[in-house]
């Protein structure tokens, strides 16, 4: 690097990269102070430092030539503008120094508020602004926040400073403290950082600056930044963030001053109103705190007894800050958060971003936002997100009436949650390792909760409101969240929580209700949510714009019902072993057909097999009346069915009426040493074809029943695990003579297809001869993964994460489809399989089928549907809208997305 490069921008310059990489380059928060700025409003003047400078200082361990000079440049610029000194004892100049990545990470990194302010310029500060205990509140919020941030002093032990005064001077609160207690407390904090970390905080302004600066390069590797990008899947480590130093303003100058956070919109509702929090004469940090509870933004926000609105106390300053949010809605096409604070009477804004939002408002705000002509369809279907906003915030609710709640706080992320209270983050991490659904009660968040938030079912705070941390992290991933719950009283000592009078121990349930914000002192059952109103509408415009067909793995009739109310079109994989093991007395079935020695027992255990097959498969057709619906034939491990334990042996010999002994033997014959490779699938069936055959009974059995009643039945019938065409070919027969005889004598239409999984690859290499054979394939790219890579799923997760931690592997292949690996055998397949026959049917039916990025690469592949659990065919269905919206915008700009591929056209059908 030379020292022509250009590693700091001022606000005004921000803009004048307009090549996209703005946010880049400058960071979220930069490019929206630039932005903002742009747009003529009033933004404290300043500067940003820019990821590229923050690369090279990780990289190097220094900062790049030419950046301090340029800071300098800069501050010597603001000195002119504001008329003020940096380091002037009589009249100083005060920054913010504030850090802000590319993608946001609310609350992750590091800012220094007051910096430049020292012991020698507090006095000037008082002379100059006429008001003494603002000088040495701003000097005691600059000491501790530096000797945290920069100097890496512990949290708890300043707040315990604070805390020691705060009780001597017989107040609750910072904001009662005189000036000379102020002062003592910044002084006590200074000392305290002497003592742990042998040095003191600097009095030179830019000694201050270049500690705050390297501070918050350095805050990028924290470890809680680093968890934070890799739960959100922020892979990489690459880009950094950036550094804003700006001009301080002040809200805590008095009660003409105010800082404060609104939202464009409601967050949690999307009503188009704007929606916030303000404190009056407070610093920015205290709004999100949670120390004190701050006032609503609009007069019908006001709740008796609270702090009364902006829009009552400061009407023009309320006026003027809606009209700002407006502008950036227009201007960014989407709905802002944007922190802002009034200096004595002065309105200033501070950032603005896009909103994070619940997966109701998501929905809402991108219909009404097309309404209002903002966006248009496409964009529309864009907006909201899969899997942030319907998978998991298509919440659960509490079923029937609930009993009364104990206890009440603000309704600040949706949806219902049960578990089991904990009282830590750790322990909520434990907890959900264990498969416990867990309530993570604190009295409130902070970023180091991160991994908590994530593990928990729900969350409770007893303080802040819903722009409180909790409340913020809540509804950016999805989980319900109650939080300032006056109620709530965590004791430590007792190992447990008071909700008003009633103590509950760590570990006892709790429901909370975080659309309602209520608190039940037990565990309450929950149902599964439904698609009606706004949410209906969404997903009807998402289907118009969509050419994947979206079908639902079931395996009993009752989820069959389900998915098709979430709008299912077909069943596209029906696991019947999962079926038989959901029934004890269809899995008694089974072990006396794996079991028996005596060939009539076997052929009643298949019969039995055959009818309780039948009436599931019957509920399951009634259920999709018309459409398709596609039965995978038996793919068991065997030993899944068979008894592990001496007395489990011991039962199944008496009920079988067969010896101990027998059962040893027939168990030890079919141990296996490999059953993922074993004895599953079409094999079973080259031994066993009455297996299939029977199977075969119970579908067309089923479908006769069903027809009678009037149902429309369009049953496909699939074999698994079939590596060779030659066997398919022999399958395939034996099912179609298999059809032919129940059918037999009968008029009607038998609407029956036969194909085959595509799950091993040698299949998948000799697709074309497959497609032959089969009526339709579909791939299960879970084994076709497993195989492909030679790894086993269930043992993938001791390893993958490695990978993942070099950066050798950005994605796990068992959660995003593997585009280069698998995704080239799928799409060689399929070209195969359609040259040889053209109207071969093909879908998807792997855990892939689901997950919005492999969704991506099915509808660039062409295939006809994806299959995917119950719960996610909403999300399903809009991903595959999505994927049709972006593949339409790529053809259009001339640039054919190629999903990790080498070059690929896009085929029409048949092709
Ligand atoms: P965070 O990511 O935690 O919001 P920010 O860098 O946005 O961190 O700043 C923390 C707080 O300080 C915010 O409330 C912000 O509004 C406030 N703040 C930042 N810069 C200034 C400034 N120049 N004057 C007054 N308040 C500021
Ligand atoms: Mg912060
Ligand atoms: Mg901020």
């Amino acid at each position: 690097m030379s020292t022509d490069d250009i590693f700091v921008y001022r606000f005004e310059e921000g803009h004048a990269r307009g090549d996209g990489s703005q946010k880049d380059l400058l960071g979220g928060k930069g490019a929206g102070l630039a932005e903002m700025a742009r747009l003529g409003m009033p933004v404290p003047p300043g500067m940003t430092l820019t990821t590229e400078a923050c690369r090279s200082y990780l990289e190097h361990g220094f900062f790049p030539e030419g950046l301090e000079m340029q800071v300098r440049q800069g501050i010597a610029w603001l000195e002119k503008t504001t008329g003020r000194g940096f380091g002037d004892v009589n009249n100083p100049l005060l920054l913010s120094v504030r850090s802000g990545a590319a993608r946001s990470m609310p609350g992750m990194m590091d800012t220094v508020l007051n910096l430049g302010l020292s012991e020698d310029s507090v006095e000037g500060l008082a002379r100059q602004s006429g008001d003494r205990r603002f000088a040495y509140d701003c000097l005691r919020r600059f000491v501790q926040m530096y000797t945290s941030v920069v100097m890496g002093v512990d949290d708890a032990v300043l707040e315990e400073v604070l805390v020691r005064h705060r009780r001597r001077a017989g107040v609750d609160d910072d904001h009662e403290l005189g000036w000379e207690e102020l002062f003592a407390i910044s002084e006590a904090m200074r000392q305290k950082a002497v003592e742990v970390t042998g040095r003191d905080v600097p009095r030179g302004p830019f000694g201050q600056l270049w500690g705050a600066v390297e501070a918050v390069f350095r805050s990028w590797e924290a470890p809680r930044a680093r968890a934070y990008r890799k739960l959100h899947q922020m892979s990489g480590g690459g880009w950094g963030t950036a550094v804003n130093i700006m001009v301080m303003v002040f809200g805590n100058l008095g009660d003409e001053s105010a800082s404060g956070v609104a939202f464009s919109r409601n967050p949690a509702t999307g009503e188009a109103r704007p929606y916030g929090e303000y404190m009056i004469a407070t610093q920015g940090e205290d709004v999100v705190g949670g120390r004190r509870s701050p006032g609503p933004l609009g007069m019908n926000e006001e709740q008796h007894g609270g702090m009364a609105a902006m829009e009552r106390l400061m009407p023009e300053q309320y006026a003027e800050l809606c009209g700002y949010m407006e502008d950036l809605e227009r201007n960014y096409h989407d709905m802002q958060d944007v922190e802002f604070c009034v200096e004595r009477g002065k309105l200033w804004m501070l950032q603005t971003r896009a909103a994070k939002r619940t997966g109701q408002a998501a929905v809402r705000v991108a219909l009404e936002m097309c309404e209002e002509g903002m966006i248009d369809e496409e964009e529309a279907i864009l907006r909201v997100d899969p899997k942030l906003h319907l998978e998991r915030a298509l919440h659960r609710q509490i079923a029937g009436s609930p009993p009364d709640a104990i206890a009440r706080g603000q309704a600040a992320s949706p949806g219902a949650a049960s578990g089991e209270i904990v009282l830590s983050s750790e322990r909520a991490v434990e907890r959900a390792n264990d498969g416990e659904s867990v309530i993570l009660v604190r009295p409130m968040t902070a970023a180091d909760d991160v991994e908590g938030l994530h593990a928990a079912a729900g969350v409770l705070t007893a303080q802040g409101g819903l722009t409180s941390h909790a409340a913020v992290v809540a509804r950016g991933i999805g989980t319900p969240c109650v939080c300032g719950v006056g109620a709530l009283r965590i004791d430590e000592d007792e190992g447990g929580i008071y909700l008003g009078e009633t103590f509950f121990k760590e570990g006892d349930r709790i429901t909370i209700d975080g659309g309602s914000g209520e608190v039940f002192g037990e565990a309450l059952e929950l149902k599964d949510p439904t698609i009606t109103g706004e949410l209906k509408t969404f997903l009807e415009l998402a289907d118009r714009y969509r050419r994947l067909e979206v079908r639902v793995n079931v395996d009993s009739g009752e989820e069959a019902e389900l998915a098709r109310e979430m709008g299912a079109e077909g069943v596209g994989l029906c696991r019947t072993e999962h079926m038989i093991l959901e029934s004890r007395e269809a899995v008694r079935a089974m072990r006396q057909v794996l079991l028996s020695t005596d060939w009539e027992m076997r052929e009643q255990g298949l019969e039995e097999l055959v009818n309780y097959q039948r009436q599931e498969i019957a509920q399951i057709l009634r259920a999709m009346d018309g459409l398709p619906v596609m039965v995978r034939l038996l793919d068991p491990p065997a030993h899944e069915f068979l008894p592990g334990t001496p007395a489990g042996r011991k039962s199944v010999a008496e009920v079988l009426g067969i010896s101990e002994e027998a059962v040893g033997w027939r168990v030890d014959a079919l141990r296996e040493t490999n059953p993922m490779l074993g004895f599953r699938g079409g094999r079973l069936a080259m031994v066993y074809p009455q297996i299939y055959e029977a199977q075969v009974q119970a579908i067309v059995e089923a479908s006769r029943q069903v027809q009678d009643e009037g149902v429309r039945t369009r049953v496909e019938i699939a074999i698994p695990m079939v590596a060779d065409p030659g066997e398919a070919g022999h399958l395939i027969a034996v099912i179609n003579d298999a059809v032919a005889r129940h059918l037999y004598g009968l008029s009607r239409e038998a609407d029956v297809a036969v194909g085959v999984m595509v799950e091993v690859p040698r299949a998948a290499l000799l697709a074309g001869e497959l497609a032959l054979e089969a009526d339709f394939f579909s791939f299960g790219t879970n084994d076709l993964t497993q195989l492909m890579w030679g790894m086993s799923r269930d043992d993938a997760s001791r390893f993958i994460e490695a990978y993942r931690d070099q950066g050798v592997l950005t994605e796990d292949p068992f959660e995003i489809l593997d585009r280069a690996g698998v995704g080239l055998l799928m799409r060689q397949a399929l070209k195969q399989g359609r040259m040889v026959y053209p109207q071969l049917a093909a879908g998807v039916c792997g855990e892939h089928a689901g997950e919005p990025n492999s969704i991506r690469f099915f509808e660039a592949l062409n295939l006809d549907y994806v299959s995917v659990s119950p719960y996610r065919v909403a999300s399903a269905r809009l991903a595959a809208a999505q994927a049709f919206v972006r593949e339409e915008q790529a053809a259009r700009s001339g640039e054919a997305w190629r999903g990790g591929l080498a070059p690929m056209r896009r085929q029409s059908n048949g092709d």
